[in-house]
């Protein structure tokens, strides 16, 4: 029985492509990839010679019965994105569901994964977090998840395209307020990488001064417990009080 390997690959730096994963590109019967010029590319530079096939949002439906095909003819096969992890706001659950349904085995090749690379360098909780990826367009479910993560406890990771970027700041500043933590990522592993933050209010100004280019994954830190905001009411209250009898 043919097995599928969910493989991840660089969210911009090259050489974040394991040997196992440039191993099984190499070896695997077919690669489906989100887009078969892009991952061409992506191929090209690590002189690896695959089948690729188009495997995206709109043709999921259509795709999975052949490539369910391919495993029954004890085929191997790769599965990629445009970049990092598959599955992750990227195609990929289906495949990986209908897979197993079938009784084939998959098998994940860990890669980078944007979310999880700017958690990690955000220096907010990370012992527990919630991942948003895209937050929906449509203005009253976008409204309902704003709510909920702007109560939410958690540390909170949101991805976004730059175009967006300055009006979730926006809705998300009227929400939690100008002190909440906020580390924005930008170009993670890229020669042009920068974090932003280390609260809502600097990266609001900062990106009203400089317009958004590049990628962007935000990470917004949870809503303190009211013990906590009265804790850090109470020592600005003393340093106030400090001050004023100075
Ligand atoms: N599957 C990918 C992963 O594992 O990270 C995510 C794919 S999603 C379609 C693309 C979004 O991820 C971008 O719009 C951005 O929010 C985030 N992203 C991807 N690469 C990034 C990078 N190098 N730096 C910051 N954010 C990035």
């Amino acid at each position: 029985s043919g097995v599928l390997y969910v493989i991840g690959t660089p969210i911009g730096n090259l050489g974040d492509l394991s040997p196992r994963a440039k191993h099984l590109l190499s070896n695997v019967s077919v690669i489906a990839c989100e887009d078969t010029r892009h991952s061409g590319q992506l191929l090209k530079k690590f002189k690896i010679k695959g089948k690729l096939v188009s495997f995206h949002k709109h043709n999921t439906k259509l795709r999975i019965p052949k490539l369910i095909k391919e495993l029954d003819a004890g085929e191997s096969l790769g599965l990629i994105s445009d970049a990092g992890l598959p599955g992750i706001s990227d195609p990929g659950e289906e495949l990986v569901l209908a897979t197993r349904q079938a009784g084939h085995d998959v098998i994940c090749i860990p890669g980078p994964c944007a979310a999880i690379t700017a958690l990690v360098s955000s220096g907010l909780p990370s012992q527990r977090f919630c991942f948003e990826g895209f937050l929906p367009y449509k203005q009253k479910d976008r409204s309902l998840i704003l709510q909920s993560i702007a109560k939410e406890k958690r540390t909170t990771i949101i991805y976004e395209s730059p175009h967006r970027l300055l009006k979730l700041l926006k809705e998300l500043y009227d929400l939690c307020g100008t002190n909440r933590p906020l580390q924005v990522a930008r170009e993670l592993t890229k020669k042009y990488e920068e974090q932003i933050g280390p609260t809502l209010g600097n990266a609001l100004e900062h990106f009203t001064n400089n317009q958004p280019k590049g990628e962007f994954t935000l990470v917004l830190g949870g809503k303190p417990n009211s013990e906590e905001l009265k804790k850090k009411n109470n020592v600005e209250l003393q340093e106030e009080m400090k001050r004023l009898l100075d």
